[in-house]
């Protein structure tokens, strides 16, 4: 049965409109604005049927501070003798079903009563439905065509950063712990990611492993790191407690973000920004975060403050231990590059500069690299130079050496089968003083 809380200072007008209601309803009674909030915390009536005019808190105000305190319309029917339409306009517009007006005659009132009562139901079936549309059922974060249509909105007009975020080494959760394992993974990142922002962020799922959030009005990157530490920190800890304690994937967040509206305000070309971020960790080693930035990606660093040793090399080393060669992008390969001839003046070094030039189409290319990097030693480096050339530091390398490595990396591109996709140059040149 559905509850009515009936809100009248006067005993008389209490008690005729309870019998006129109790037919149909489970009535609740109270004689003030005060005692109908201390009724409505424990009862969570359907409907609140107040007067409009009470000596203490008038039936505007009881609304009013209902409406504050639970943050959701609470579906009220003024009851009055006051003629006047302002007053009548001022209830609906505050979000009163119906204006019922003394005296009544009790069927009426039972009848404006009951079709009070089948609006706020149809409204109720429409928010349950939407919620059903709008949301991941797997994480109950936003799914992916509402979250990026809330998105296009909220990117157009506001500021804040937008993250999209991709779990590493997520696959070997399903592989080593089964699909199950891996959902309850994704159930628990869920959980953590609004856990970690504010009820005004947006945050959905948009892909198996794939996040995206916004968080409203910061401008601050430290934020971004903050975020990246804690996320990285709840799923470890989280993993362990599902996995057990010698849980050893690889298992955390990769975080690309851009700031808005400072590189755009239109949310495709933030999400494409964010994307190529998101792939810059994800080539550096992942377990981090980057930022894009017009010309070059501002990459993970340590904040200001200052660390013990430990806390240093934590910092500085790599978290996930990947096979094959060491991925950067172009700048840190300059870096890279300058430093190592630096070092060959002192030490005598051996080191070969390889440029591979290739011919075919990006997604190719990119498999290209993918072989090129697994087919090198941990302690070489390379990087991607434009859309179609791989720069490779081979370190320590003998002579004979580098004709071997060419060989295998041509071979195991063979494999491949996509030999007739690409065309595939390469030249090299020895660096020594
Ligand atoms: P990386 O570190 O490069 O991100 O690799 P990864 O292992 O995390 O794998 P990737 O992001 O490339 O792919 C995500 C995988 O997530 C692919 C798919 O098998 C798995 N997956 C996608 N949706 C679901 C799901 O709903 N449940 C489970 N258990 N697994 C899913
Ligand atoms: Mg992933």
């Amino acid at each position: 049965m559905k509850k009515i809380l009936i809100v009248d200072d006067a005993t008389f007008m209490r008690k005729v409109t309870s019998r006129a209601l109790s037919v149909k309803y489970q009535i609740l009674c109270a004689s003030s604005g005060q005692e109908a909030v201390r009724i409505y915390e424990e009862e969570r009536p359907d409907l609140i049927l107040s007067d409009l005019y009470m000596p203490d808190m008038t039936g505007l105000e009881l609304q009013r501070t209902l409406q504050d305190q639970y943050q959701r319309v609470v579906p009220f029917v003024f009851i009055t003798s006051d003629e006047r339409e302002e007053n009548e306009s001022r209830g609906l517009e505050a979000g009163a079903i119906d204006y019922i007006r003394k005296p009544f005659k009790p069927e009426v009132l039972l009848r404006r009563v009951d079709n009070a009562m089948r609006q706020i139901e149809n409204a109720e079936q429409i928010r349950g439905l939407r919620t059903v549309l709008e949301t991941d059922p797997m994480t109950g974060l936003l799914n992916k065509t509402f979250v990026q249509k809330t998105l296009s909105d909220v990117c157009a007009k506001e500021t804040g950063v937008l993250m999209m975020i991709d779990l590493d080494s997520f696959k070997l959760v399903n592989d080593l712990y089964g699909h199950a394992m891996g959902d309850k993974v994704l159930i628990r990142f869920g959980e953590i990611l609004r856990c970690i922002i504010r009820t005004s962020d947006v945050a959905g799922r948009v892909g198996g492993d794939e996040f995206i959030v916004f968080c409203r009005d910061v401008r601050d990157e430290a934020l971004i790191e903050q975020k990246s530490l804690q996320i990285n920190a709840m799923l470890l800890e989280a993993a362990k407690e599902l996995m057990g304690a010698d849980m050893n994937i690889p298992l955390g967040a990769s975080i690309g973000a851009v700031m808005a509206p400072d590189e755009g305000t239109d949310f495709q070309t933030l999400s494409e920004k964010a994307d190529k971020a998101l792939y810059q960790v994800k080539q550096n080693g992942r377990h981090g975060y980057a930022v894009f930035r017009e010309r070059f990606l501002s990459e993970r660093k340590p904040d200001g403050g200052s660390h013990t040793m430990e806390g240093i090399r934590m910092i500085l080393g790599e978290r996930n231990r990947q096979r094959g060669a060491y991925a950067l992008g172009f700048e840190n390969f300059r870096i890279i590059y300058r430093f190592l001839v630096r070092t060959i003046e002192n030490y005598h070094r051996k080191m070969e500069l390889v440029l591979y030039t290739l011919n075919g189409d990006a997604e190719t290319i990119d498999r290209f690299g993918e072989i090129l990097g697994r087919n090198l030693r941990r302690s070489d480096v390379y990087t991607k130079n434009g859309a179609n050339q791989y720069l490779v530091l081979l370190l320590e390398i003998q002579p004979d050496d580098i004709d071997i490595v060419q060989r295998r990396i041509l071979t195991n591109w063979d494999k491949e089968g996509m030999g007739d996709r690409l065309q595939i140059t390469s030249e090299s040149v020895p660096l020594q003083l």
